[in-house]
């Protein structure tokens, strides 16, 4: 088959051309990164299992009508997704006290919190990913306030959907990211959920033992972080059948 035309490399995946007009194809790489890439190590095998798992996040979500860019898997590595505009805003819900929302406000890792709680982020690596309110985002033209209402309801469907699929596996959805982009059918325009969805943007913790499932472990150092993603995947019944153990990462720099 005929190279196909890289889009954009990011610090976890490749955008290719797709097949048709307003698809990509989305590669996962093995790279791992974490506080702005100033921590980076390449993970064997992790690509492989973040397919497995958006694959299998996106796949439940379309099937539940929220929206998502995931059209199909196509190998190991790459699916097929619907093109978007991406909104350069993540946004963060949160269950439980966790990362810098602990860190920001003292508050114990651990800790439930009343309700769950939304947060925006600009997607700026130059400027460490700022938090922003719904005002700057709005002033400064990064989403409406229609789109943020939107975004809003997306990610709280998510939160609900994967909480509830991880509680089945014995798991807790501490929190999560995700990411949102622009599609027109028509004159219509919409957003649907964009990116992935993978151990590498929540915080997935053993329902019993607190023990950490996530990205967590790469950025903290607890362990073998595809070992983490593995036992994940085999929870929920769609371990990539060639992964049969988890390979230690290596740190390239
Ligand atoms: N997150 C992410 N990408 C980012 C920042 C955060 O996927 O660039 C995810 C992170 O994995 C966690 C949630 O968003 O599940 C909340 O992250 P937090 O703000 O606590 O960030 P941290 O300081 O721990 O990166």
């Amino acid at each position: 088959m005929a190279r196909r035309k890289k889009l954009f490399e990011g610090k976890a995946k490749i955008l290719y051309e797709g097949p048709e007009p307003g698809t990509l194809v989305q590669y996962f790489k093995d790279d791992a990164t974490a506080f702005n890439s100033r921590k980076k190590s390449v993970v064997d095998g992790k690509g492989v299992l973040n397919n497995r798992l958006s694959e299998y996040f996106m796949n439940g979500l379309n099937m539940i009508g929220v929206p998502t860019h995931f059209i199909k898997r196509i190998n190991m590595r790459e699916q097929l997704i619907r093109q978007v505009e991406i909104i350069p805003l993540e946004v963060v819900v949160r269950n439980v006290a966790a990362g810098s929302l602990s860190e920001r406000f003292g508050i114990e890792e651990g800790s439930a919190l009343p309700r769950p709680m939304i947060e925006f982020y600009l997607k700026n690596d130059e400027l460490d990913d700022p938090m922003v309110t719904e005002e700057h985002a709005v002033a400064f033209g990064w989403a409406s306030q229609h789109d943020l209402d939107e975004m809003v309801a997306l990610a709280l469907r998510v939160n609900d959907f994967l909480s509830g699929v991880m509680l089945a596996v014995g798991i807790r959805l501490v929190d999560l990211k995700i990411e949102t982009g622009r599609v027109w059918d028509n004159d219509f325009q919409r957003l649907i959920v964009a990116d992935e969805i993978s151990p590498d943007s929540c915080r997935l913790w053993d329902i019993t033992s607190n023990r950490k499932f996530d990205k967590d472990v790469f950025r903290r150092d607890l362990g073998n972080l595809a070992e983490a993603y593995t036992e994940i995947a085999r929870r929920l019944g769609v371990l990539p059948s060639n992964i049969t153990h988890a390979v230690k990462p290596h740190v390239i720099n």
